[in-house]
């Protein structure tokens, strides 16, 4: 074993001198749109009879033998030399062995490669391994302060192994933070995972940190980081390292593109969103909150507020601060909450509810009632699982009234329509009845669907229709009013004396619309007529005979006109 090792670093020692070492490009890319943003560069020894042999195996033989500073330089000069063929946005990003941070000559050694191959400095990430941070983070951030001194960015590799310090956030001024694959590759099955990851990505944006997920294998694991506000992701779903003659290939290939795993496609709203700082959003959300013309709210699992808006609290009648942490039982009246928690249940295992209303006591003693629509909508985390209910409550009290009150009115208006021995109806231009009031069938026993399409003639006496129709005809014609008295058949048998008017209701261009008119019971009146006329008859006869007065005499003492 240890003749094999050091013949492998005497090969290894002929094979840098050789250029044999070569540096292999892997993309960094965009999670939302698939975009390359640059390329992390991995050494590679294709050995002529071992194979490839991994970085794991001779960068430690490299640190021992003191060639890791060789091996840099090598890997960096021929990727500035690869990178020349590149478009020019396109960003690198070197591997720094823990033990050149102890070196104070690497930010020098690193400048003098990038002159030689023309690379602009502010184009190159260096990636640190905490564990060249534990021994002496002093040095190590000196020479980290030089490198950033001559633009180099810093990115900390495989966050979340190692130590994660966060000291050594503080001390080094990173740009970067990579979240190590070990965790991506476990975050769909592993609820930890995800929680770490969460929180990682979480503390990256709080520090203003690009946050690149490593080791993103599956289009669901980039949905996931997508999601929890991860910008670029590093791995076999996007490509594996390539040699320098195929990164154009990886340039020119379409490389997936995540979506918000709760079903949107990604939008620019969200690239805006996610460029944001959490801070910047929570004052955001808080604003969309307090101004939204609805109460909201969002309970926990135990059916805590963990949030609530100025309108909700004003609704349930408490501060914001008295809901906060509190139980909605603790808040609402028992009668209350015992309509309300089954809907919360409901939401608990998953199901929206949307649009229930219910009417409830004001709070504090206030007089009368008021009605509210409340949406019960769960809310849930990366995997899907139920974490807490997001509540919308309307005030919907004075639609409630109005509603009652139109109710009410129509009510009234037949009631007044029911009672009144006028019959209304209405009749359109061509003298087809639309409308007739109840009483109609009432006192002839047709039905709704027997008296229209004037079905209604059917009842009107054979000796009164003929004068019927031509009187109606004869006004839809003129426009002149209606004034037509004509018998019906009752329903019990018998003749009923009756009296239609009504008026033309003309349009702008003084066309007529419609008919309206009422129609009453004269047979009382048509009876006292007849008998007046009959005894007007009776009288004038007898004075003639006894008088012998003329006609006109006779007129002129009765006095009576029809
Ligand atoms: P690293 O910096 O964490 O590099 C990423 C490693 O993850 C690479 O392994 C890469 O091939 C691998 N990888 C990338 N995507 C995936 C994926 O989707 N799934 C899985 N399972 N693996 C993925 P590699 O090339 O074997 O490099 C291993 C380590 O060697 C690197 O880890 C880095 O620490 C070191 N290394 C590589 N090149 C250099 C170098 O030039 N200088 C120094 N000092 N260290 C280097
Ligand atoms: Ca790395
Ligand atoms: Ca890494």
């Amino acid at each position: 074993m240890t003749v094999k090792r050091t013949d492998l670093k005497t090969e290894l020692r002929k094979a840098l001198k050789n250029g044999e070492i070569v540096p292999y490009f892997q993309p960094l890319v965009q999670i939302r749109t698939g975009v390359v943003s640059g390329f992390e560069v991995l050494a590679r020894w294709p050995h002529p009879v071992r194979g490839m042999v991994p970085p794991d195996e001779f960068i430690p033989l490299c640190e021992q033998a003191g060639l890791i500073g060789e091996l840099t330089e090598t890997i960096l000069l021929q990727a500035f030399a690869a990178a020349a063929a590149l478009p020019i946005n396109i960003k690198l990003s070197v591997n720094i062995s823990p033990i050149q941070l102890r070196d104070a000559s690497l930010p020098q050694q690193i400048r003098r490669a990038a002159e030689q191959g023309a690379f602009p400095l502010d184009h190159l990430t260096a990636e640190i391994t905490e564990s060249a941070l534990v021994h002496n983070l002093e040095q190590a951030s000196s020479i980290a302060a030089e490198l950033k001194n001559v633009g180099v960015k810093l990115a900390l590799d495989d966050f979340g192994t190692g130590y994660s310090s966060l000291r050594n956030l503080q001390a080094i001024p990173f740009d970067e933070l990579k979240v190590d694959r070990s965790f991506v590759n476990s975050m769909i099955s592993n609820r930890d995972s995800r929680k770490i990851v969460a929180a990682v990505i979480g503390l990256g944006q709080s520090l203003n940190l690009t946050t690149v997920g490593e080791g993103v294998e599956t289009i669901e694991q980039a949905d996931m980081l997508l999601w929890l506000g991860c910008e670029l992701g590093q791995g076999w779903l996007y490509g594996r390292a390539v040699s320098a003659p195929y990164i154009s290939q990886t340039l020119s290939a379409r490389l997936p593109a995540a979506c918000d795993s709760r079903g949107k496609s990604p939008t620019s709203d969200l690239v805006a969103y996610l460029e944001q700082l959490p801070s910047q959003r929570r004052a955001q959300y808080q604003a969309i909150y307090d101004g939204a013309p609805v109460g909201l709210c969002y309970l926990d699992t135990e059916f805590r507020y963990v949030s609530i808006n100025q309108r909700l609290a004003d609704i349930n009648g408490a501060s914001v601060a008295a809901h906060i942490g509190h139980r909605v039982a603790e808040i609402v009246t028992p009668d209350f909450y015992s309509e309300i928690e089954p809907y919360f249940l409901r939401a608990l295992k998953g199901e929206a509810v949307l649009g229930v209303d219910i009417t409830r006591a004001r709070p504090h003693e206030a007089p009368g009632h008021m009605t509210i629509l409340i949406h019960y909508q769960p809310a849930r985390d990366e995997a899907g699982e139920v974490v807490g209910i997001s509540i919308a409550v309307v005030d919907i009290t004075k639609f409630k009234q109005a509603e009652e009150a139109l109710r009410e009115s129509e009510d009234h208006y037949r009631h007044m329509v029911h009672s009144n021995p006028q019959i209304p109806w209405v009749m359109d231009s061509d003298g087809v009845n639309t409308e007739v009031g109840p009483q109609w069938g009432q006192i002839t026993g047709q039905t709704i669907e027997q008296i229209a399409n004037m079905g209604y003639l059917e009842v009107i006496h054979p000796e009164d229709v003929a004068a019927f129709t031509p009187t109606v005809r004869n006004a839809i014609k003129t426009g002149n009013p209606i004034d037509i008295e004509y018998r019906i058949r009752k329903k019990e048998g018998g003749w009923l004396w009756m009296r239609s008017r009504g008026k033309a209701r003309r349009g702008p261009d003084g066309e007529i619309l419609r008919w309206y008119g009422t129609t009453e019971d004269a047979d009382d009146h048509k009876k006292v007529k007849h008998a007046l006329r009959e005894a007007r008859a009776k009288l004038r006869a007898l004075l003639e005979e006894k008088q012998h007065l003329n006609t006109v005499t006779v007129d002129s003492l009765l006095q009576i006109t029809d």
